[in-house]
């Protein structure tokens, strides 16, 4: 029975996983979530049922559109299958209890921004609006111990990563700053501050093999939400035995 609801599970998140993509192109640029329908974006032909099974459509039409030929960013695909196996392993830790519900609403979140900030280098306030009150309740229902630890952590990852874009001037976006409010809710102070320490090392990793492969010359900037994203998913799974390992090691 675990492995058949292991499975709906799964299933579930590679359903929602495609249609966060959707949310996450859409809402930066003030688009309806509904309309248009989905479409090829180089030859506007409409998906049909058959374009939009997740994962499996990519796989099946080799990451090319049916008609035009045109490739199809193999980043939806891997969305979605990043979210249904999230879902999987929220199920597997937590079981069907309080606190995959926060798991579920996080992870949802998480992988909104990380379509929306790879697309726009935007965090729009109007999905961390739609989460706040989710994560809130997921907090009331699932409450950190101390229960206090959420408003603290909040306010801390706010502030924190708030004097740092004081100090950087613009190194950090608006978005991160209230994100990391949000994550503070969710993770409690020490996670939070454990969250900041991470997604700073991936970010660093990041940068330094973008700068390889892309030359020293060009100075894109990267999107900072994906390392935070990936930051928050490990701590919030592993932070404990994260910070075992880390102090261990001392
Ligand atoms: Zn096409």
């Amino acid at each position: 029975m675990e492995m058949a609801y292991t499975i709906i599970v799964l299933l579930f998140g590679f359903v929602l996983g495609s249609f966060f993509n959707v949310v996450g192109l859409r809402i930066p640029i003030k688009g309806s979530i509904l309309r248009p329908p989905s479409h090829c974006i180089h030859c506007k032909r409409k998906l049909t049922v058959l374009d939009l099974i997740p994962v499996l459509s990519y796989v099946f039409l080799g990451g090319k559109c049916r008609s035009c030929g045109q490739k199809i960013s193999g980043i939806y695909p891997l969305m979605e299958l990043i979210t249904g196996i999230l879902f999987a392993l929220a199920y597997w830790k937590l079981g069907f209890s309080a606190e995959f519900f926060v798991a579920l609403v996080l992870i949802s979140l998480l992988v909104i921004i990380v379509v929306s900030d790879f697309a726009y280098m935007l965090i729009p306030d109007k999905i961390l609006l739609f989460f706040l009150p989710l994560l809130i309740i997921g907090r009331l229902i699932s409450p950190l111990s101390p229960w206090w630890d959420s408003i603290v952590g909040a306010v801390v990852g706010f502030c924190i990563l708030y004097s740092i874009a004081a100090l950087s001037k613009g190194g950090m976006g608006g978005g991160d700053i209230k994100l990391f409010f949000l994550l503070g809710l969710v993770l409690g102070t020490i996670h939070t501050l454990l969250t900041l320490f991470v997604s700073a090392v991936i970010g660093m990793i990041v940068g330094i093999v973008v700068l390889k492969v892309r030359g020293q010359g060009r100075k894109t900037p990267i999107p900072f939400g994906p390392s935070i994203a990936l930051a928050a998913i490990v701590v919030y799974f592993y932070g404990d035995a994260l910070m075992n390992w880390y102090f261990e090691c001392w």
